[in-house]
């Protein structure tokens, strides 16, 4: 398999791909490594993620280079990934025993009855990963995973492989067991023979269009199954928000990562009475963007990892056009090497366009103004996901009851574009189901079983 860096078009390594036999092969090694690992003490296998955590340190700033050489990612943005994983890491390693711990939930010395709950691994597991934050989609599930006693295939995208390599070596490296920690390399091929295996739970991070395939290929199997899925994240300037701040949080919440997170805000509504002060604040700030080298310090929008991805952004450009909408700025593919994609904010949208209902994945943005919160609403549910929802005012009642009315997994007062290890990650609709992070998050690597016991 050819990895190339989506800044130039050339090509920085080739790796072996897996078939389905060596995925077959892998899946063994992997079934008969984890029983064992089920066995090390809890302690011993958080010791061995705290000296994960140490060889992050230790490889920063070169995991960082990897990552921005094989997604395009501004290498500052790839520093600050490692520098979130580090804390999500720390999350795991302060909560795992208490979530873990067994737990006397009833006691009657009376009838000699008590109830307990245990939490078993599921065993052996499938870890599906996306290329856009492969640190944190991978850790969210391979770090509890491992913790709580199942051993892991890890199968990150076709386009952070090299970054997935790094993370296999180094958790090798800690102490992890090359049998209880398996990566498995390829494309969509490679993760399809991965999800014919007789795992005990597959967990993926993804497209709604993969998601939707893999719950279909693990239906009868009675496996549990957990999607994160894409968004179409909403944000509503009310017009009592300082339109200043509001517009420096939302321009960074979308055009962070080169708009390529599943969080990143990909639509706007603001109050009619405030949108033309909005939309001027706003679009100085998206000009002040650099885009360039993903290796110098001072690029903010780098590549667009995925060449056909400029086809969709292309498509969404020229429909919202037809359509009526105004372009401010952007709106191209910029030519050269690479796969680049101007920065681009378009005014007088609505939701007969692409860009206001399907996921744009990139560097593009719709503001539509509306009249009062009850419309925003209405505009905000008027979607198939559900992953953020956000909104800015002063007014905390009032953030509250419309944040209420919003389907969403996560919902953000005066801020955006943001996850957090101690909150779960989850979504609506097509969003996914299941969740990672919190203590949920690691208490979903587990089985727990009820014990019902009553002395003689
Ligand atoms: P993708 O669906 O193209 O690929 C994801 C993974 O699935 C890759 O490893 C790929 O090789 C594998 N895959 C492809 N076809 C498969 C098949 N038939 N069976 C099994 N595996 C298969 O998604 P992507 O381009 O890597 O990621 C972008 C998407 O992920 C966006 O929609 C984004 O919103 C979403 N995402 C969601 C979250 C979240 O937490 N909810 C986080 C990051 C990304």
């Amino acid at each position: 398999m050819k990895i190339t860096n989506p800044a130039t078009g050339a090509v920085i390594a080739n790796v072996a791909a897996d078939n389905a036999a060596a995925v077959r092969r892998k899946y063994e090694v992997a079934r008969a490594g984890q029983d064992r690992w089920a066995k090390v003490p809890i302690r011993k296998r958080l010791d061995a993620i705290a000296r994960f955590r140490d060889r992050i340190v230790a490889m920063q700033e070169t995991l960082a280079r990897t990552l921005t050489h094989e997604v395009g990612k501004p290498i500052r943005q790839s520093r600050n990934e490692l520098n979130g994983l580090l804390g999500r890491i720390d999350f795991f390693l302060a909560e795992s025993l208490r979530a873990l711990r067994d737990e006397k939930v009833f006691a009657d010395a009376k009838q000699k009855q008590e109830e307990r709950i245990t939490h078993e691994p599921l065993g052996v597991v499938a870890n599906i990963s996306a290329w856009n934050y492969p640190y944190f989609v991978g850790s969210n599930v391979f770090v509890p995973a491992l913790v709580a006693g199942n051993a892991v295939l890890y199968k990150p995208s076709e386009f952070a492989t090299l970054t997935g390599l790094h993370i296999a070596e180094m958790l090798h490296e800690a102490g992890i067991p090359r049998d209880v920690f398996v990566p498995v390399v390829g494309d969509g091929a490679t993760g399809a023979a991965l999800t014919r295996q007789p795992v005990d739970g597959i967990f993926f991070t993804g497209s709604y269009g993969t998601g939707a395939k893999i719950a279909a290929a693990a239906g009868r199997r009675m496996i549990k199954v957990q999607l994160e899925l894409g968004g179409k994240d909403p944000v509503y300037v009310c017009e009592d928000a300082d339109v200043g701040t509001a517009a420096a949080g939302i321009a960074d919440g979308a055009f962070y990562n080169t708009g390529q997170s599943c969080c990143s805000v990909e639509r706007i509504y603001v109050h009619e009475s405030i949108h033309d002060a909005f939309v001027a604040a706003f679009v100085a700030e998206v000009k002040g963007f650099r885009m360039g080298d993903p290796m110098d310090e001072a690029t903010y929008i780098g590549a667009i990892t995925r060449r056909p991805q400029l086809d969709v952004l292309k498509r969404q450009v020229a429909d919202a056009r037809k359509k009526g909408a105004k372009l401010v700025t952007g709106g191209s593919v910029v030519r050269g090497k690479g796969n680049w994609f101007q920065p681009t904010v378009f005014t007088d949208v609505d939701h007969s366009m692409a860009l206001m209902k399907d996921e744009s994945f990139g560097p593009i943005i719709g503001i539509e103004a509306v009249a009062d919160d009850e419309a925003a609403v209405d505009l905000m549910n008027d979607t198939e996901y559900g992953l953020t929802a956000a909104v800015y005012t002063p007014d905390a009642k009032r953030a509250r009851k419309i944040l209420a009315k919003v389907r969403a997994g996560s919902v953000y007062w005066n801020c955006c574009d943001r996850v957090s290890p101690r909150l779960p990650w989850s979504g609506v609709g097509h969003s996914g189901i299941g969740l990672t992070l919190s203590t949920y998050g690691i208490q979903t690597f587990t089985r727990p079983k009820a014990w019902h016991l009553r002395g003689a």
